[in-house]
């Protein structure tokens, strides 16, 4: 994740900042069974600009204001090792209960526990603002509340409401398109594949980003119609460039929420064949981001899906519950590593790690692996002499419109 680099004016009192106006109206939780440390972390959050600072000695306590009202939270600080329920526990609790706002980590152990801690409150799908390690410096607090004032000022520009009628009915009359972005073969330099990603190109809220409506069409049931328009246009745009005589694989993104129909492998073929695309050049790039919960149904739908010969890939492997044990039960004939764990990973003893062992694991596996968000030269070299097969990122290229991205392989 790219840190933001807000870049607000401090006061010349060193604390404060002149954009505190931002901060006044944001209440903070602050929680930690150590008095010393919780009036501390009170008093550096208040001078922070922050307008209402309320804390709780332990996660149970904490729990309930936030259960009381739910929406008065902006942001809460938490520490990790607490008696009774420990830091952990609570973040498991604010994410079942869906809590939306900033969360800032504080811990005493080694920052490894610190990252891993904040790895998995983002994997659970919680707002990590960032971690802090004690003895905490001033700055530090204050920095990371300036850093969620600017996230918020830029989620709630970015962030457009749209409904659940609004996306069904732009699903229904073709409003949403297809980007593409190109996959290379490390070793020949070659396009070897496309990925295809959903884009919303909103009349008055502009390019709505598929982060934001993914995650509505599937809470709304809407992704069985999503993925239906997104199949027809990658088969379309794959049997074009097959009669061009351009040699690609098309990838699309598969729902773990599509493999809940038994007919998912026959809908889609019947897609494809409309298309005359070769599905074989079809590769469906599935995230595992839940528990299967009906592991029959779905061995039986990725069974049948290779039968009818897409390329099945694991998409952002690292992030979820894909485990060697189901990499091993399943048909995956692709890995693809999460950009987590690739952009910056030369630098980042744990990134490179788990990069390194995912690597190994699928050649183990014989299957090929994909690193994605190649960024710069050294991501690019550090995959190439891990023997990564293919990379993707904007070290090669962004996802471009279906015109840029012609215009960008023509050139090669
Ligand atoms: P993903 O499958 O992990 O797709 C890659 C995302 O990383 C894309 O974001 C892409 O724009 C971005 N990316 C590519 N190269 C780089 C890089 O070098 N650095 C960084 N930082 N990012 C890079 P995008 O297009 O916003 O898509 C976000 C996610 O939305 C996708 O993540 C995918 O999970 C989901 N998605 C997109 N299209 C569809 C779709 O048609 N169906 C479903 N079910 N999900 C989709
Ligand atoms: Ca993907
Ligand atoms: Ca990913």
């Amino acid at each position: 994740m790219s840190a933001l680099k807000p870049q607000l004016a401090f006061d010349t009192s060193g604390h404060g900042v002149s954009s505190g106006s931002t901060l006044s109206g944001v209440t903070a939780l602050v929680i930690d069974d150590e008095e010393l440390m919780r009036d501390f972390l009170c008093m550096a959050v208040e001078k922070a600009g922050v307008g209402n600072v309320i804390s709780a000695t332990c996660g149970a306590d904490a729990l309930d204001q936030v259960e009381e009202n739910p929406r008065a939270i902006d942001i809460i600080i938490c520490d990790l090792q607490m008696p009774e329920m420990d830091g952990i526990e609570v973040i498991r609790h604010l994410a079942n209960d869906g809590f939306r706002g900033g969360i800032v980590l504080v811990s005493g152990e080694d920052k490894r526990v610190l990252k891993t801690a904040e790895h998995m409150a983002e994997v659970r799908g919680l707002n990590v603002i960032g971690s802090m390690s004690k003895p905490v410096p001033v700055h530090k607090i204050t920095a990371l509340m300036h850093k969620y004032a600017v996230s918020e000022q830029t989620t709630s520009r970015a962030v457009p409401e749209v409904t659940a009628d609004e996306l069904d009915s732009a699903i229904r009359s073709g409003e949403i398109i297809t980007h593409y972005q190109p996959q290379v073969d490390i070793k020949t330099g070659r396009v070897k594949c496309v990925e295809t990603l959903a884009r919303w190109p909103h009349p008055e809220r502009g390019m709505i980003s598929p982060e934001i409506f993914i995650d509505l069409a599937e809470r709304y049931e809407l992704i069985d119609a999503l993925t239906d328009t997104i199949i027809a246009q990658a088969a379309r745009q794959g049997a074009i460039w097959h009669r061009q005589g351009v040699d690609l694989n098309v990838a699309i993104n598969i729902s773990m929420n599509n493999l809940h129909h038994l007919d998912f492998p026959d809908r889609l073929n019947e897609i494809v064949e409309q298309s005359d695309m070769d599905i074989r050049k079809l590769v469906l790039e599935i995230t595992e981001s839940q528990l299967v919960k009906d592991l029959g149904t779905c061995l039986d739908i990725l069974t049948r899906l290779r039968l009818k010969g897409p390329i099945l890939s694991i998409d952002d492997f690292g992030t979820g519950y894909a485990s060697m044990e189901n990499l091993k039960q399943m048909p995956f004939e692709e890995l693809k590593i999460d950009r987590a764990f690739v952009n910056g990973a030369c630098k980042d003893d744990t990134a490179r790690a788990i990069l390194e062992s995912s690597v190994f694991l699928a050649k183990q596996l014989d299957m090929t692996t994909v690193a994605e968000g190649v960024e710069t030269e050294s991501d690019w070299k550090l995959v190439t002499d891990l023997g990564c097969d293919v990379m993707q990122g904007y070290y090669v290229a962004p996802p471009m419109d279906i015109d840029t991205f012609n215009a960008w392989l023509s050139k090669l």
